[in-house]
């Protein structure tokens, strides 16, 4: 296998790549209340969907635990980036913690949309995966209201209790082309569907997927550097092999496989918005090890985005 995998090699690396402005936001939020407040800071649900990323802050000190009943009352608790349904934070109000918010303001405007649309009255299709946390957060906006699809088939059937007053809003990891199909089938069946200017789907995920859809067409083989539960880095192996190349996910160098490398002479790397860019810097290491790289980087967009931090740590 070793055999098999050395020999020059170009590595194309996509670009943007690794870490959006939610995720750097949400992680400095995370280590500017251990430096502020000191250890333990709890953290509800992983702070962005990243294996390194939590292990470090947990080695800075950070508490990770899946609901607020679990911090002690009284204690600093941060809301993960993916944002909550508005009975946590109610949940944490009733426990008096010191409450410091993460959300991604891209996901916060997903929310506020659900909420004018069933202020309206309107169901609200939720275009996205019922099982992710992010949907069940905006879904807990308004939970009689709205409906979550998750693909075309559902699309094609989904109901509404008045079809003259639908709206629909996406979760903001998806594949822009598979939500813009299903929103087409919403539009056809829903003539009076209200919904978003454009979509939904944030920059970094539509850069990030434009990005590795650029190096997959030239790519023998594509590496993903990410989670497996991060939504938008699943999203880029599905891109990449639309694009025509092999994909696969790694959380990092050490699970690349051999045998992926065998006769790939063009490797495409890219990351996803939650995966730290050092991961990619590794990889690219690794990879030299294997014989000589020539490295090129596709940059099909330059990204300048930044959020202001919270007031509790700025
Ligand atoms: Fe915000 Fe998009 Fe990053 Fe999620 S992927 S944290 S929505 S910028």
């Amino acid at each position: 296998q070793w055999a098999a995998a050395t020999g020059p090699r170009e590595l194309l690396l996509a670009s943007p790549r690794s870490f959006c402005a939610g995720v750097e936001r949400a992680v400095d939020i995370v280590r500017r209340a251990l430096d502020r407040h000191g250890p333990p800071v709890y953290v509800r649900r992983q702070i962005v969907h990243n294996v390194h990323v939590v292990r470090e802050l947990e080695e800075r000190g950070a508490v990770f635990v899946t609901e607020v009943d679990e911090v002690p009352e009284g204690a600093v608790v941060v809301l993960a980036a993916h944002g909550v349904a508005p009975a946590v934070r109610a949940e944490a109000e009733a426990r008096h913690l010191s409450v410091i918010d993460a959300t991604c303001p891209l996901v916060a405007k997903v929310h506020a949309e659900v909420r004018r649309y069933a202020g309206r009255g309107s169901t609200v299709f939720l275009i996205g995966h019922g099982d992710h946390e992010e949907v069940e957060g905006t879904v807990g906006e308004a939970p009689e209201h709205v409906v979550v699809v998750e693909d075309l088939a559902a699309a094609a059937t989904v109901t509404a209790p008045d079809p003259s007053r639908v709206a629909y809003a996406m979760q903001t990891t998806l594949a822009v082309d598979e939500a813009e199909g299903i929103a087409d089938v919403l539009r056809g069946r829903f003539p009076a569907l209200d919904g978003p200017r454009r979509d939904d789907i944030c920059y970094a995920t539509t850069n990030r997927q434009r990005a590795v859809a650029a190096v997959a067409r030239e790519a023998d083989l594509v590496l993903v550097v990410g989670s497996e539960n991060s939504s938008n880095s699943r999203r880029l192996v599905e891109v990449a092999e639309r694009a025509g190349a092999p994909a696969h996910l790694v959380d990092d160098v050490g699970q690349v496989d051999l045998r992926w490398l065998a006769g790939a002479r063009r490797v495409g790397i890219t990351a996803g918005a939650s995966a730290p860019p050092h991961l990619v810097d590794d990889l690219v290491h690794c990879l030299s090890g294997l014989g000589p790289v020539t490295v090129r980087e596709t940059e099909t967009t330059r990204e300048d985005v930044r959020f202001t931090l919270p007031r509790e740590v700025s």
